[in-house]
This record gives C-alpha cells, structure tokens and sequence, in this order.
C-alpha cells in the first residue's frame, strides 16, 4: 500500500493506493499556498502523519505542481504556488514523517495514471494535459513518461503561443499557454471585463447559466485551448491526448476548443489525433503519486 498526494495550488489530494489500484480514504484539504513554504511543509507533514494513525502504507509519493528534481526530491519551482525556489520537500518530509518519499511532476503523475489504467491504457505514444489554475503535460512515448534532461518535460503551460501578448504568466513571462488558457487567464479576463475577481470554476457555473460574459471569457481562452493543442499535435503527431483537470469539464470550452483546433493541424492526418477527456477524474493524479515507485 501506497499513500498518494496530488499537492495543486488550490487543493491537495490524497488517499491510500492498494497493489490492485483500489483507492482508500480519498480527501481533499485546501491547500493555502499564501501562508509560505513552512506552512505547507507542516500541512503535508501533518496529512501524512493523519494517514499514518488509520491506515498502513510503506512509501508516499507526492505530485507537485510545479518544476520538480525527481532524483533529488526537491522542487525547482512552482509558478503558481508563491515564491517556492528550491525546496528539499522529499527529505525534509521524511524527517518529519519518518517514512520514504518520491516526488515529481503533478502532470507527470496524471500522464502516468492515465497511461496505465486509465483513458490513455490502449496507446503507446500519447500527451497528457491537465487545466485548472496552470497548464500541465506529460508525454508518454513507448509507454513510458518521456522526463527529458532535466525532468521538465512537458511543461506545455509555458510555450510561448503570442510572444506579442501583454497576459503575464505565473513564471514572470508573457504570452506563456497558461497565461492565454488556463483557469488563472479566465479568471483575469473576467475581472478585466467586469472588475470583480471571480474564481474560475465560479465563472464557469455562470457561464452555464447563460451569463454572457461569462461565456464569452470561457469562448476567448477556448480558442488559445484550441491553439495550444494544435502545436502539441503538429509537434508530436501523438496517437491520443488526454486531458484532465477542472476546467476539462466545462462544456463550452471543451467545445470552443474542439471545433477550433484543425484550422492550424499541419495536415489534414493529424485531425485523427483522438482527443479523450480523463478516466480517472480527480483521483488521476493521486494514483499516478504512486506508480512513481
Ligand atoms: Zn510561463
């Protein structure tokens, strides 16, 4: 038995992964990335020690979200988590639990999950993606996660798609994927248009409700959607792209970006690229944490 953590911006996911896949006490803790890195050191410290009274488990593994040195357990840095540089998470973390710990890329957790049990089983070569608060990737080639040198690949959320766009992204760069198309860009553009700060998800349930300007954010970052797709399919001709994450689940930009994305497909074979939503919903990237072992 594996205890797996899925630690985003807004939420840190968690539950206890059997040697079948069968998932136990699966939680959700809000994750209050303002309080700085100590507190969030404690607060997975304190959920790990929480699962250590009721449940047993040998190995914790940890999806992060953000740049992560997988062989040394440390996170590079996390745009969308404050100002996070260099954080010795695994070590510092089995300190304080006193058991082993492996962590990596929240996206590379989804992609893997995906890949083995989920939307992405039937397919050698794929793209993962996950939108919520960033952009997120995985690519999987031959079955396996392809890493790349520094253990970045896939940080699709930071391809430049409008080099002339004044939306700065979470890394301090402009015109970035996430800075056009993820919930953080919806919700910006909203409070551009109406001056009120709205969370995305919020946004979304007004949109479907048939607020226009709701829906006409949703429509304007679908198109970046659309676009970001479409270079990820002209670059790597995948099989599949899987995508999960909050924001793949609101209908209107699912469809925006659907209907958007041949327009820019090199040729007219790629417009087979088989585009699934996630299986595994909000558990992928917690059972991913523990096929890192
Ligand atoms: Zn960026």
């Amino acid at each position: 038995m594996i205890l797996g953590l899925d630690v985003g911006a807004t939420t840190i996911k968690s539950a206890v992964v059997d040697e079948k896949g069968k998932i136990k006490e699966f939680k959700k803790t809000k994750n209050r990335v303002i309080e700085g890195d100590d507190f969030l050191v404690s607060q997975i410290a304190n959920l790990i020690n929480g699962y250590k009274e009721k449940l047993k488990f040998d190995k914790v593994g940890i999806g992060f979200a953000g740049s992560v040195d997988y062989k040394r357990g440390i996170v590079i840095s996390a745009p969308n988590m404050g100002l996070i540089q260099n954080l010795y998470l695994a070590k510092t973390l089995e300190r304080k639990c006193n058991i082993g710990i492996i962590i990596d890329n929240d996206a590379h957790c989804f992609g893997l999950a995906e890949k083995k049990s989920g939307a992405g089983k039937n397919y050698k070569n794929m793209i993962a993606v996950t939108i919520g608060t960033g952009i997120g990737g995985a690519v999987i080639v031959d079955g396996k996660l392809y890493r790349g040198a520094n253990n970045t690949a896939g940080e699709f959320g930071h391809m430049a798609i409008d080099a002339s766009s004044n939306k700065i992204c979470g890394c301090g760069k402009y015109g970035h994927f996430e800075a056009l198309a993820s919930g953080t860009a919806l919700s910006k553009l909203y409070e551009e248009a109406t001056g009120q700060r709205t969370e995305s998800e919020l946004i979304a349930e007004m949109a479907s409700k048939g607020e226009k300007i709701a829906q006409k954010c949703i429509i304007h970052i679908g198109h970046y959607f659309a676009l970001g797709l479409a270079n990820l399919i002209n670059i790597f001709d995948p099989e599949a792209i899987i995508i999960g994450g909050g924001l793949s689940e609101v209908e209107l930009l699912w469809n925006t970006a659907m209907n958007n994305i041949k327009p820019y497909l090199l040729h007219k074979n790629l417009a087979n690229t088989k585009i699934v939503k996630s299986k595994l919903g909000e558990t992928a990237g917690v059972i991913g944490a523990t096929l890192l072992f």
